[in-house]
């Protein structure tokens, strides 16, 4: 048994090297929430998740007053049974957005603790399907200033020369004839037998708008299209799914199981992206990810590849890692002290226990908002 001595929480904001853009968004920096789990045995589970561009501190405080406070003393190895309280606990607050987070990242730091005390990696643990690897994706084209669409074709080939087999792009920002340039750019570059998905965050409010875009891609096929609309706009998901013959993917910043059922049954995306440190955790990702396997769907696990790497390996109808080549978009991985390795397109697991990194102290000093005490702890209910 391994009851939960302290919860600690830890807001960090990691500033871009170079403003980076989207269709719809423009960041300078991101939050993380972090969370370390310590169990009286000393062993700790970690828990992060993205916190937005902004205002962090939200997550933060649902962690702090909210959630960890019910955790601790608890046995940390009754894992479903601390979701259904913490969800209890919070249906006023949250249920979605950043109290989901908060919750999401306290149950992925109880499924790693509780993976370290039983000294095994989280897939292992999870009773996984492949032992050595899984397939990545690599994720880039962002709109950057002076990325021409030769540069962005140069990029995408990039990765395709490091071994990927699949590769991302940012659509929608621009006009339909601009961003049939870049598209075309990239398909030329990468080749006709590479995976090359769009993605258009949310770009699009209305179908019109959404087929004049897809009736440009559609003759450089895409794998898919990411994020047409705004998360909750799921009667045109599904709408565009059966206009345009490229499959249509989302859920990257979707909760629950509920939201999930509903745009299943629509038949709102073929692909779901549903992230573990924000739809719920581990524990509500896989209850997500079986209900899809019934209606033949896959997944795609949204960012975090260091953290999907283990659901992916674990999930028989997971089909790719979103995989980040190098620490200046995803740049959580500043606040790690172990990468994963990616090798022929596949990123390699690792062998150690739990997530098999933890976080390093020295670069979460360096970014907490509070940096005289990045760690706040919560040591009684
Ligand atoms: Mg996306």
């Amino acid at each position: 048994m391994s009851r939960i001595r302290s919860v600690s929480v830890c807001l960090a904001r990691v500033p871009l090297a170079s403003v980076t853009s989207f269709a719809t968004r423009t960041v300078s920096a991101r939050d993380y929430c972090l969370v370390r789990v310590r169990s009286a045995e000393g062993v700790e589970g970690i828990g992060f998740c993205y916190a937005g561009s902004s205002a962090g501190n939200v997550v933060r405080a649902a962690v702090e007053e909210l959630l960890a406070p019910r955790l601790v003393g608890q046995e940390s190895l009754r894992v479903e049974g601390l979701w259904q309280e913490l969800y209890q606990e919070a249906l006023l607050h949250g249920r979605a957005g950043s109290v989901m987070r908060a919750l999401s990242i306290l149950d992925i730091a109880l499924w790693d603790l509780n993976a370290r005390a039983a000294r095994l990696p989280l897939y292992q643990y999870l009773g996984c399907c492949v032992l050595d690897a899984v397939p990545a994706y690599a994720s880039g084209g962002y709109y950057l200033a002076r990325k021409t669409p030769k540069k962005l074709g140069e990029e995408m080939a990039g990765y395709v020369k490091a071994g990927f087999t699949a590769v991302k792009m940012k659509v929608g920002r621009l006009s339909p004839a601009e961003e049939e340039v870049r598209v075309r750019a990239a398909r030329e570059a990468v080749g006709p037998d590479i995976h090359l998905m769009l993605d258009a965050n949310n770009a699009w409010s209305d179908l019109p708008t959404a087929v004049a875009y897809m009736e440009r891609f559609e003759r450089y096929a895409p794998y898919w299209i990411e994020e047409p609309f705004g998360p909750d706009d799921i009667d045109n998901h599904a709408k565009l799914a059966q206009r345009t013959r490229v499959a249509v993917a989302t859920g990257e910043i979707a909760c629950g199981r509920w939201y999930h059922k509903e745009l299943l049954e629509k038949r709102g995306a073929e692909v779901l992206q549903t992230d573990a440190a924000v739809c719920g955790g581990i524990t509500e990702w896989r209850r997500i990810a079986a209900t899809a396997a019934s209606y033949g769907v896959t997944l795609s696990p949204h960012w975090f590849h260091d953290l999907h790497a283990h659901l992916v390996a674990a999930t028989p109808n997971a089909r790719y890692v979103e995989f980040f080549p190098d620490d200046q978009v995803l740049n959580f991985r500043r606040l790690i002290d172990a990468q994963l390795t990616a090798k022929g397109g596949k990123l390699l697991l690792p062998k150690t226990p739990g997530l098999g990194f933890k976080f390093d102290e020295k670069a979460v000093r360096k970014y907490a908002l509070t940096p005289a005490k990045p760690w706040a702890m919560i040591t009684s209910p």
